[in-house]
């Protein structure tokens, strides 16, 4: 994908340089080509022990002319640190140098040497946020979402810090700090009387390659005193379509075994085919928010949710919307048969001490029209 006169050499642990010689037009669009070339070269695939295997790549691109210095070094630490960006990204990703970008890797520098001590201290825990029945209003569960409490920065969200934690090597340090404050928090729920029915769980696709995940898992919901059937672990769709993840597969399945309930995030943005879902034994797809905002307006997007729902519908696997806002998207979806509802227009997240208190009102709130109903039946 490149000429003879540009040098290739490995850079870094796992990553490729690409030096490329002068030409005449060295602007942003001559060099996206490059990259655009280098990329498809390596996503054709790569035969490996008799199977195909696809790559994706992350570049990080700079032109000698916006460097923040003129020398070789100056050129490559702008690359990388656009490579970074790329990365962060995600999903094979390109970027070109900006200056911004060297703010960003710094902040993500700082927040990595202070992650390991933030996990130890406490400093990060699970918030969560409701989940409601779309035609009753009544709490079906919560999933729980990681936050930082820094202490000069002020509440941290995931995007912010995940980068952070996957470079300290700390993802499975986390997700076990996750479960066990999820659980100890259902156990104390529980003894409140408060009905909270399942939660969600988060897990990357690192942490489910791990061969002892799910073994790691049971042990601690046993020690709760809890049964796995209150334990949702969310996955994203794409996480079931990489391609010879058998340890991925075999905790999927084992999980299930085990009698955790499994859901597919974030679903229509990955490509999680029929088969995968069903061979998975998916119980329920959480219809990512893309397709709920602007839903009222978006006559396509109605068919598109519509089509998402009747599919849902015939494999008997439940449904819940994310990211719903507005009582209009609210209102539609519950009319439109989606089964159970997720965002803002419901409940933020919230720390662990507001969730009782939220639980109350809204129990109070959304039985309010039904007494009513009943005062006048009776009347
Ligand atoms: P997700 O699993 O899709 O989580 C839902 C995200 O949408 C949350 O962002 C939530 O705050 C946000 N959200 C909820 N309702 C609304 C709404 O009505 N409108 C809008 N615009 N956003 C809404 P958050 O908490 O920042 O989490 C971001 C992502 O980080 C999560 O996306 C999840 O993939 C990941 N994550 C969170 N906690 C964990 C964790 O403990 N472990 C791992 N591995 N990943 C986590
Ligand atoms: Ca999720
Ligand atoms: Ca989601």
């Amino acid at each position: 994908a490149v000429r003879g006169r540009d040098s290739v050499f490995r850079y870094a642990e796992d990553g490729l340089a690409i030096v490329l010689s002068p030409t005449q037009r060295t602007d942003l669009d001559v060099l996206m080509q490059v990259v655009d070339r280098v990329q498809a070269a390596i996503a054709e695939g790569l035969p490996v022990e008799g199977r195909t295997i696809h790559v994706q790549s992350s570049v990080g691109v700079c032109a000698q002319s916006a460097a923040p210095e003129a020398s070789g070094e100056a050129l490559m630490t702008a690359a990388d640190c656009a490579l970074r960006i790329a990365r962060r990204a995600g999903g094979g990703a390109a970027r070109a140098f900006d200056p911004a970008m060297q703010d960003q890797v710094e902040s993500d520098h700082r927040l990595a040497a202070q992650v390991a001590d933030a996990l130890r201290d406490g400093q990060i825990k699970p918030w969560f946020q409701p989940q409601i029945d779309a035609a009753t209003g009544s709490l079906t569960g919560l999933e729980a979402l990681a936050r930082w409490h820094h202490p000069e920065l002020g509440v941290l969200s995931p995007d912010q810090f995940l980068p952070a934690i996957s470079a300290a090597g700390l993802t499975a340090d986390l997700s076990d700090m996750i479960l066990d404050q999820t659980l100890s928090s259902m156990a104390d729920w529980d003894e409140d009387g408060l009905d909270v029915p399942c939660i969600g769980v988060n897990l990357s696709l690192d942490e489910l390659s791990d061969p002892r995940l799910a073994d790691r898992i049971a042990f601690q919901v046993d020690q709760h005193g809890l049964t796995p059937d209150r334990i949702s672990i969310e996955i994203l769709e794409t996480v079931t379509l990489q391609d010879g993840a058998e340890a991925v597969v075999r905790n999927l399945h084992t999980l299930r075994r085990s009698g955790f309930r499994l859901e597919l995030d974030d679903f229509g943005t990955g490509a999680a085919s029929i088969a995968h879902i069903a061979q998975f034994g998916v119980h329920r797809i959480k219809i990512d928010r893309s397709f709920v905002h602007g839903l009222k307006e978006g006559k396509e997007q109605q068919r598109l949710v519509a089509a998402i729902l009747g599919f849902a519908n015939q494999l008997d696997i439940e449904t819940l919307a994310e990211g719903v806002e507005t009582s209009d998207e609210r209102a539609l979806l519950a009319e439109m048969g989606c089964g159970q509802l997720q965002g803002f227009g419901i409940a933020r997240p919230m720390p662990r001490d507001d969730v009782s208190r939220w639980i109350r009102n809204h129990g109070r709130a959304h039985q309010q029209p039904l007494e009513r109903m009943t005062i006048r039946g009776t009347a």
